[in-house]
């Protein structure tokens, strides 16, 4: 067994790093974090504190392992559906799950950053912030650090060097260097941009606290999560360029118009969106496939470093946290035997992550278009009633990914073999009571074995 004495760094504390370091530590390694950006916990009260995500079975299920899910709940709302808001504002409550225990939860990202970096810091990580790696030598561990505040640059050398660094990765960009990965980049022609509705009087909620909300425009949509301290982080996304994008929103005047045009009851509640539009970043999304993730056994790439997917399934921080449990479960096996860790890790996860990539830019459609279509509903009736008779059989896609924790691939592929079944069933019907079961019977044993649910 190799020593649990090497040290390791970790690049990034954003959302996984910290996570990981926590797990790390408890297992008895001596870890450190790189941060680039300062001290988000000094920095102005107010930065990006409306700005949340929805967190589901993976990345909670990684948080208890952690002993940190009973903290973090406190900082969520629990979100129970879609709440569509059509063109002429009408609403419709489209609950996710079966019933009221398949939920999901928003949680402000900077209220879980912070979190983390204060569990990971108590557990005894050190997190070293302002400190940009500017480059990483495989054969020597070293890592050259750039001080973001005296604008010095230092080496240190680790044995082990993990990279958290997002979808920009530095580490990423090393091994890419050596010409050891394959990388495959796939820039959306989408960008988006982060808004906030404000609270209400005394923090209330203006909007029904317990949905994430969707305003679906066909080319593009707004969506609005729900804070605890009655803000709702939103975000438009956009086409770059043609009819309604980002290219045609130059002016104070054109983001009134477009926003009183496509999204009044939206518009109504946030009286300062065109202030927040023309003072906020647009940003960029994109998917990245890379392979190998690791190199002899001395680098790692682990979250959006690996893999970065479109946020349409919400589950990029879900996907990266659940990183975290196949890794240490690894760690748990085979200790610091990091070459054999490292090639189990990416055989176990890569297949499952491609899978997820490609369901996040499935869903883009589905929500920005095919929730306010009346036939996408009725077949989101139809697989409930299906899944009521058939609960070891007949999983809805939605549920596998967000409510259990079966492998992203396949979810992809029952997903698929249960559209087909869907579409059969569904030809022709408009009401569930007139369903075929005998017809349903015969494909789904046909098709479908029962279904493996991790606890
Ligand atoms: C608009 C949007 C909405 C999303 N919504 C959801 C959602 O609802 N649910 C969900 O599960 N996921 C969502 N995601 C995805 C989620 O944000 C990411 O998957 C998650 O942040 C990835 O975590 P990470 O730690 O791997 O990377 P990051 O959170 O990007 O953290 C990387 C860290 O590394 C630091 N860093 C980068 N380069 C260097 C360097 N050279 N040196 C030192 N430090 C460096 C960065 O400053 C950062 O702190 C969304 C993403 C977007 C863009």
């Amino acid at each position: 067994m190799i020593s649990k004495s090497e040290s390791i760094a970790m690049i990034g504390a954003g959302l996984v790093g910290p996570l990981l370091a926590i797990g790390l530590v408890k297992r008895g390694f001596n870890v450190e974090i790189y941060e680039r950006r300062p001290d988000m916990r000094r920095a102005s009260a107010s930065a990006g504190r409306s700005i949340n995500l929805a967190l589901s079975a993976r990345g909670i299920h990684a948080l208890r392992e952690a002993g940190l899910w009973d903290e973090m709940r406190r900082i969520t709302v629990v979100m129970k559906g879609r709440m569509i808001h059509s063109a002429s504002e009408e609403l419709t409550f489209q609950p996710y799950g079966k019933d009221d225990s398949e939920i999901i939860y928003a949680i402000s990202r900077a209220g879980l950053n912070v979190a983390l970096i204060n569990a990971a810091e108590a557990r005894g990580v050190q997190i070293n912030f302002r400190q940009r790696c500017a480059g990483f030598t495989l054969k020597t561990g070293e890592l050259d650090l750039h001080d973001q505040h005296t604008d010095e640059h230092r080496v240190v050398q680790r044995d082990v060097v993990i990279g958290c660094d997002g979808s920009a990765s530095s580490i990423r960009n090393e091994i890419l260097d050596l010409n050891r990965m394959d990388v495959s980049q796939e820039l959306l022609d989408y960008g988006y941009k982060e808004l906030t509705i404000s609270a209400g009087p005394g923090g209330s909620h203006t909007l029904d606290a317990h949905a994430l909300h969707i305003w679906p425009r066909g080319n593009h949509m707004l969506i609005a999560l729900p804070n605890v301290d009655g803000t709702f982080g939103c975000i438009l996304f956009l086409p770059f360029e043609g009819r309604d994008s980002f290219a045609h929103l130059a002016t104070r005047a054109d983001v009134t118009a477009f926003f009183s045009s496509r999204f009044p009851g939206a518009a109504a509640v946030m009286p300062q969106f065109a202030d927040n539009f023309l003072a906020n970043p647009t940003g960029s999304m994109v998917t990245i496939k890379c392979s190998p993730w690791h190199a002899e056994g001395r680098a790692l790439l682990l979250g959006d470093a690996a893999h970065a997917i479109v946020p349409f399934f919400g589950q990029g921080i879900n996907c990266g946290f659940e990183d975290c449990t196949v890794l240490l479960g690894l760690v748990d096996r085979h200790g610091a035997d990091w070459e054999r860790t490292f090639t189990e890790f990416e055989k176990a996860r890569k297949i499952n992550t491609d899978a997820i990539a490609d369901l996040a830019l499935e869903n883009f459609v589905e929500m920005r278009d095919r929730v306010s279509d009346p036939r996408f509903l009725f077949r989101k009736k139809v697989e409930l009633a299906l899944e009521a008779r058939y609960p070891q059989l007949f999983v809805p896609k939605y549920a596998m990914v967000t409510f259990h924790r079966v492998p992203y691939a396949t979810a992809l592929h029952r997903g698929q073999l249960q559209d087909r079944i869907l579409t059969q069933l569904c030809d022709g019907i408009d009401r569930v009571d007139d369903l075929d079961w005998s017809k349903a019977d015969r494909l789904i044993r046909g098709e479908l074995t029962p279904l493996e649910i991790p606890s």
